[in-house]
């Protein structure tokens, strides 16, 4: 097998999908649109700009003209937009969901009817397509919320509110100012849930999961979690409470029931699944589910993923369902990744700030988010900039190797948290004495 890759993306995640699908021997090339300077300097991969990545049709005739044999679109936008459809047309196996089966993703108020058909544990909800019923709602619930916009909006779409008053002023900034625009015309109002929150993704086939450990992301801007929100400026992985018992917990209950549901509901899914949970008091609960590789979970996993990426996607897209026959080992150690951000991120920064960065050592790994290579000068693109990855056998190595990692880049202005993995180092006294098997 020869494989010739088209990756649609420009983040870190698809830095780091390029640098793992680079690994593997089956693959000859990856052309990535439009990619950014960590991919354009990846020896198998070249970054192509000249093609938009969400003009369909050009991205089916470049991958016609480039003999592509395997798509993998990084973001949710293209795979809510059916850009799998695209691909299946042309009969070019694309590692993505349908159109249909984006739907988990492109719509909350589906995604919570879909839990509640198939008896997946997930918060008490209701779903609303008209204000003055969901305003009434509140009134009549006495305990704490979460109301979230249907629609995609790039993250912010879920507000706690901590007051009734917060709550009916979300409710109506979201349906009849439209903060959000159209993903704002339905929304689901949800019981708040108190727990510990991790972060699976899952391959699958439409039939099998096979899924990496369990990661936490950190998505405030500022140590400590506070601050504004942003797209993600840490995790690691594994968690400590995802005990192999409660991993099991959550296949069983939720990711095999959903995988089951969909492939019954008519629309099987092929791709990377990625399912947010929270583990409450009374067991795991599902918060959501993305369609696509998470950012920057994906920079965090792949490193512990010893087997072959490229086949495990063949796998998932073949004509019939294969990943079970396919090798899938993961390292038994840790992973942490630190993300740098441009200063003022994530309200307005600056772009096109010089940047230097060193060779890490191995086991260490810069994945480049919002870069570019001008010339043989390295330039901030974005608002995350880069990050620094490390693999360590215990949580504490690979928390202190990725900080390391983050000493090899300069820029001015750069900002990165100090306490990345802090939970899991919070309560724990023997903390950097935490393996792998405890
Ligand atoms: P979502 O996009 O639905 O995962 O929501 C984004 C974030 O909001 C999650 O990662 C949680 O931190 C938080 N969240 C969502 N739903 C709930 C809930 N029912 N209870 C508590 N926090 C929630």
């Amino acid at each position: 097998m020869s494989l010739r890759i088209l990756l649609i993306g420009n983040g870190g995640r698809e830095h780091a999908l390029a640098w793992k699908l680079g690994q593997s021997p089956n693959v000859e090339c990856i052309i990535v649109v439009p990619g950014n300077g960590g991919t354009a300097a990846l020896p198998k991969a070249t970054n192509n700009s000249a093609v938009a990545a969400d003009d369909y049709p050009a991205l089916v005739q470049l991958a016609l003209k480039e003999r592509i044999n395997l798509v993998v679109p990084g973001p949710e936008a293209p795979l809510v937009d059916g850009i799998e459809g695209f691909f299946r047309n042309a009969r070019i196996p694309c590692f993505g969901p349908s159109k249909e089966a984006a739907r988990m993703e492109g719509s909350k108020t589906f995604s919570k009817d879909f839990m509640k058909k198939h008896s997946i544990p997930t918060a008490a909800f209701e779903n609303f397509s008209d204000y003055e019923p969901a305003s009434q709602y509140l009134k009549t619930i006495s305990h704490n919320v979460v109301i979230k916009a249907t629609g995609l909006a790039a993250g912010k779409g879920v507000i706690i509110p901590q007051t009734l008053d917060e709550a009916q002023q979300a409710l109506k900034d979201i349906m009849l100012d439209k903060a959000f625009g159209d993903a704002g015309d339905e929304v689901v109002i949800e019981e708040f849930l108190a727990g510990d929150e991790l972060s699976i993704l899952s391959f699958c086939d439409g039939t099998t999961i096979r899924s990496l450990p369990a990661a936490q992301d950190h998505k405030r801007i500022g140590d400590g979690d506070t601050g504004l929100n942003t797209g993600g400026m840490g995790c690691y992985a594994p968690t400590k409470i995802a005990t192999p018992a409660l991993i099991a917990q959550v296949e069983r209950e939720i990711l095999q029931p959903t995988i089951d549901g969909m492939r019954k509901d008519g629309f099987p899914f092929r791709g990377c699944l990625f399912t947010g949970l929270m583990i409450t008091p009374d067991g795991p609960k599902c918060l959501e589910y993305n369609v696509r590789f998470g950012d920057p979970e994906t920079q965090t996993v792949l490193p512990l993923l010893e087997s072959d990426l490229a086949d495990i996607m063949v796998s998932c897209v073949s004509a019939s369902p294969l990943l079970k026959y396919v090798p899938f080992k993961l390292q038994q150690r840790f992973s942490a990744t630190v993300v740098v951000s441009a200063p003022g991120y994530p309200s307005s920064y600056p772009k096109n700030i010089p940047m230097q960065v060193a060779l890490p050592p191995s086991g260490t790994t810069i994945f480049h988010a919002g870069t570019k290579l001008s010339g043989d000068s390295l330039l901030s693109a974005g608002g995350r900039v880069i990050a620094a990855n490390a693999v360590g056998e215990t949580l504490r190595a690979a928390v202190d190797k990725a900080y390391e990692g983050v000493k090899l880049i300069q820029f001015e202005g750069m900002h990165y948290r100090k306490d990345i993995a802090y939970r899991a180092f919070r309560d724990e006294k023997a903390a950097d004495k935490l393996t792998y098997a405890q």
